[in-house]
């Protein structure tokens, strides 16, 4: 099999809309994890979440510190009471007109992350800074959920990201 049907989804794909669910010991994923690399190094990104590429597997890759970090079962387990503006966040999924949409998104300033890498070994990590923003973006694609889907259809259409008399 090759990883063909590996391509990078962008809005508004339904596989977007859909949670993932969680990798299990015996689930082979390198083919998903290569090909997942192989778009973000394409796409230059930040992060990449598993329905991104089209598969419903609870996978992330993450920047953190400057390092590519592969994030099995990914998942926020606490959260700051502190929040910050992230300015012209943008996702990989999302363009108009060949561009990046980029949108102003609320996020907890600080979060603790935990996941599993590739040899399936648990980390729990504080995160902050772009690291905290990252891995909300991307455990929030990996609970089915997008920048955009904080816009309402108004928004969205007026936006460019869905046709014009769409919204009612
Ligand atoms: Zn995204």
């Amino acid at each position: 099999m090759s990883d063909e049907h590996f391509y990078l989804r962008s809005f508004p794909d339904p596989v977007l809309k859909q949670p993932t669910v969680p990798v299990e010991p015996d689930t082979d994923i390198h083919k998903l994890v290569r090909a997942m690399k192989r778009i973000l190094a394409e796409q230059r990104g930040l992060g990449l979440a598993a329905q991104q590429a089209g598969s419903l597997h609870r996978v992330a890759i993450l920047t953190l510190a400057g390092q590519q970090t592969v994030a099995i079962n990914l998942e926020i387990i606490g959260r700051s009471k502190m929040t910050v503006l992230s300015a012209h966040e943008g996702c990989l999924s999302v363009r108009v007109n060949g561009k990046l949409f980029r949108m102003n998104v609320r996020r907890s300033r600080q979060v603790v992350a935990r996941w599993l890498d590739e040899n399936r070994q648990e980390h729990t990590r504080r995160l902050g800074g772009l690291d905290a923003i990252v891995a909300q973006h991307e455990s929030e694609h990996l609970d089915g959920r997008c920048i955009v889907d904080r816009l309402d259809p108004r928004q969205l259409e007026r936006e460019g990201l869905i046709p014009k008399g769409v919204a009612a």
